[in-house]
């Protein structure tokens, strides 16, 4: 039996839009009101966009009923669908917690506001009935100050009984200007002892290799097998994994054809580079993570052989998987007296 991890995937982007539409009918249906029927909703919810930017701002419509109260009613059916439809041993979640509070407090009464929500976080992402090995990345944000991106380090600091990571999100083509800011916050979230990740080399604007030696992994890094292929030696050197989510790249217009992901996997199956296939935004996408091994499967980009590499990389690299091993490799253990004993009887 085949469970697997996924290790990017935004709070935001992976409400499916059914149960979105379902939400907005009960409690918001002025936000609706302009759709006559759910399928026009889910074709404006899931369709492409132009630019990365253009994506980025759904993120908002969800941000917006994203609250305190709500969060646990969206992390259920998330944990739902995410053990029934996709098999996930282990999720990573990630958001920024800030953008969470409410609008109208202040910013040092949202800040202290953050540690309510991760804590709501993980206690809904943990469902008896549901059980995965979840945990939490808190992404700081190109929207938002200093003195917040700080705190939600310090907030991953305090709670990593919940948070396994952070991040830096919001459009990679806006941290030129405040570069300085990125390393420094990244240098003190490592002397903190805490895992790192970033959304970087997504788009041919946001390559920025002096961030590179801080992250443990890279969000995204598609650019650098594409663009920067003389940087995949430090990369595997660094043991850095490339969180790939082939279907973001068309959803976003980086990519026009998914098949120009096959040189992503060549170059960095033959630099000794890592990559976790990852969904980001499985609900905006409308694509679950075995859909998208398929896809990778259907196009000739990968071959099973390296679909397994992929995934027994995600575990690897999983910042809080608690196992040595992948589960497929515990389950066998499990599995082999019965298999024994079928066998004897046949004999
Ligand atoms: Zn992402």
């Amino acid at each position: 039996m085949a469970l697997y991890a996924e290790l990017h995937r935004h709070l935001g982007g992976s409400v499916v839009p059914r149960v979105l539409w379902r939400y907005f009918e009960r409690h918001s249906s002025e936000l609706i009101s302009r759709f006559a029927e759910y399928p026009e909703f889910e074709d404006f919810y899931t369709r492409p966009r132009n630019t990365l930017d253009e994506y980025l701002e759904l993120h908002t419509l969800v941000e917006s009923v994203q609250t305190v109260e709500t969060l646990p009613y969206f992390i259920y059916r998330l944990v739902r669908g995410a053990y029934i439809f996709e098999n996930l041993a282990y999720l990573e979640l990630r958001y920024t917690p800030y953008l969470r509070t409410p609008e109208h407090l202040s910013q040092s009464q949202r800040i202290d506001k953050m540690a309510e929500i991760v804590k709501v976080v993980g206690e809904a992402s943990s469902q008896p009935e549901y059980p995965i090995v979840t945990s939490q990345i808190l992404c700081m944000h190109t929207r938002l100050p200093y003195e917040v991106n700080k705190a939600i380090i310090d907030l991953a600091g305090q709670n990593k009984n919940y948070v396994c990571g952070i991040d830096v999100a919001g459009g990679d083509s806006h941290y030129a200007d405040r570069l300085s800011e990125w390393i420094s916050l990244y240098e003190y979230a490592r002397s903190l002892g805490i895992n790192t990740t970033g959304h970087f080399y997504e788009t041919p604007s946001g390559c920025y290799p002096q961030l590179l030696p801080y992250l443990m992994r890279i969000g995204h890094g598609i650019q650098i097998p594409l663009l920067y292929p003389e940087l995949l030696p430090d990369v595997a050197r660094r043991g850095q994994c490339l969180e790939v989510c082939p279907t973001t790249y068309i959803q976003t217009g980086t990519l026009q054809d998914i098949r120009q992901l096959k040189l992503v996997f060549d170059r960095c199956f033959d630099a000794g580079v890592d990559i976790a296939i990852c969904t980001d935004n499985a609900g905006l996408h409308n694509v679950r993570l075995p859909f998208e091994y398929e896809n990778l499967l259907t196009y000739d980009i990968i071959n099973f052989e390296q679909l397994q590499a992929c995934q027994d990389a995600a575990f690897r690299h999983a910042f809080a998987w608690p196992y040595g091993e992948r589960p497929a490799s515990l389950l066998n253990e499990l599995l082999q007296p019965e298999t024994t004993k079928v066998l004897a009887l046949k004999d």
